[in-house]
């Protein structure tokens, strides 16, 4: 089938990589000339464990292609998959759908024949209506059919999420795109991926309530790491215990700086923004925003109480800046409120990253950026360990206490056991553990 990704980001570039490794004939989109510039050069221009190998090997046989010309491969696709960005609409946090319209305007010049569009971006409920509307109003002869086919991919895990999903969400009444939209599907469908087909409405709200409710979960787990440092209970076997219940899961339990990243906090308010519009408020999803954003910056004043209350002056080593391990996506990332609330009171702050650096360097001022663990330690009177990256896990502690000016360990993450890093003289602070200060 001849498939386009209008968007190439993290979701359009994964999607469109994929569907070419299972056969498909895919063309990549973007209005960014210096993306598809550098796709076409044989140049991944995001970070994503095992991209770089696919885009590779189907560009090289001819079934991924990469170009700025919309209306060109439009009129040639059988189906055109929408993958834009929708971020929060500055000012009110509903979610911004002007890059949707926009290309939901092109295609609608564009299409010829049967055209299948389908909305992959994460959308309000209602979007799939509009974009009908607009494709019809600019062009009313168009033979369309207009599908929500939400994306679950993490970053990080994104080929094995969209190769092996445990779900494909498919919102559509119109049994021409049920069709079209098996065939798309097909090679996934053969791993026995469950395919569920539903109203297009349905399928735009499973997307935001999916996101929503394991934001909740993160949130949930890290108040009852607040109630645990209070009382003297450990989070992690609290987790652990409920987590073998099968109606709880063991995902999404883990206690930590708040969650972040391009999704979760642009989607939850998004999803409280509808809720209040159709007047049937979601209050455990407003609480959960509310707290997700106190717990940043909360944060920062647990380490700054770690110095004994005072950070002026100190030198602070961040080791991690991305929302989460192997992606270079810094949108939303915590470390960017930790940061921001120890500079505020007087903090030096240095960091290292192993994918996040050249992103970070745009969004955050006066932080000095290092090559490794070990350089940031030197001198420092904190290590703040934010992102649980794997080179991270095994930190030669010796060598940091060394290097360090005091030895105190801020471990965001619990990555480390108290004891272990006590034992070798530096003071540590976890998560929602009885050690924890
Ligand atoms: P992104 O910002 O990485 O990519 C979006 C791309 O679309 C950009 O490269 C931009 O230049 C391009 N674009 C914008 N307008 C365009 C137009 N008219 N024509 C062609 N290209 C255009 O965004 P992303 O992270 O890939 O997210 C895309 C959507 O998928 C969002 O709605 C997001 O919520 C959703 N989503 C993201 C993830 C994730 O993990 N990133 C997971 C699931 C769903």
């Amino acid at each position: 089938m001849r498939l386009v990704m209008i968007g190439s980001g993290y979701v359009g570039l994964v999607s469109g990589a994929c569907f070419a490794d299972f056969g498909h004939d895919v063309v990549c989109v973007d209005v960014d000339d210096g993306k598809i510039a550098a796709l076409n050069a044989g140049k991944v221009p995001i970070f994503e464990p095992g991209l770089d190998a696919i885009v590779q090997s189907n560009a090289a046989a001819g079934r991924l292609r990469f170009t700025t010309d919309l209306a060109g491969v439009v009129r040639e696709a059988d189906v055109v998959f929408i993958a834009v960005g929708t971020p929060s609409r500055r000012g009110d946090g509903h979610a911004d759908l002007s890059y949707v319209y926009d290309a939901a305007r092109q295609i609608a010049r564009a299409a010829e024949g049967f055209t299948v569009i389908v909305t992959k971006s994460t959308v309000p409920v209602g979007t799939g209506d509009d974009v009908e509307m607009i494709i019809r109003e600019e062009n009313p002869s168009a033979d369309i059919a207009v599908v929500s086919n939400p994306e679950f991919l993490r970053e990080g895990a994104a080929i094995t999420d969209f190769k092996r999903p445990d779900r494909i969400v498919i919102g559509t009444e119109d049994p021409r795109a049920v069709g079209v939209m098996q065939e798309v599907y097909r090679p996934l469908y053969l791993n026995e991926s469950p395919l569920l087909f539903c109203e297009r409405r349905t399928s735009e709200l499973i997307k935001y309530a999916g996101n929503a409710f394991l934001a909740m979960k993160i949130t949930f787990i890290n108040e009852i790491a607040d109630l645990c440092e209070k009382v003297g209970a450990d989070v992690q076997k609290v987790a652990k215990g409920i987590g073998l219940d099968k109606r709880i899961g063991d995902k999404f339990l883990h206690a930590g700086p708040g969650y972040g990243g391009s999704c979760f906090p642009k989607d939850t308010i998004a999803l409280v923004k509808t809720a209040q519009d159709a007047e049937s408020p979601m209050r455990l999803v407003e609480t959960t925003v509310a707290i997700n954003d106190n717990r940043k910056r909360a944060m920062a004043r647990r380490i700054i109480a770690a110095c004994d209350g005072e950070v002026r002056g100190k030198t602070i080593a961040i080791l991690g800046l991305t929302f989460k391990p192997n992606t270079d996506d810094m949108r939303e990332s915590p470390a960017l409120s930790i940061i921001q609330g120890l500079q505020d009171r007087g903090a030096l702050i240095r960091a290292f990253d192993p994918e996040g650096i050249d992103a970070a360097r745009s969004m955050l001022d006066a932080v000095e950026f290092g090559t490794d663990a070990y350089e940031i330690a030197r001198d420092a009177d904190a290590l703040v360990l934010v992102t649980e990256w794997d080179e991270f896990r095994a930190l030669d502690l010796k060598r940091i206490k060394r290097l360090m000016r005091t030895p105190l360990l801020a471990d965001l993450r619990n990555v480390y056991r108290s004891a272990d890093v006590e034992r070798q003289g530096f003071r540590y602070v976890g998560v929602g553990r009885p050690e924890a200060a």
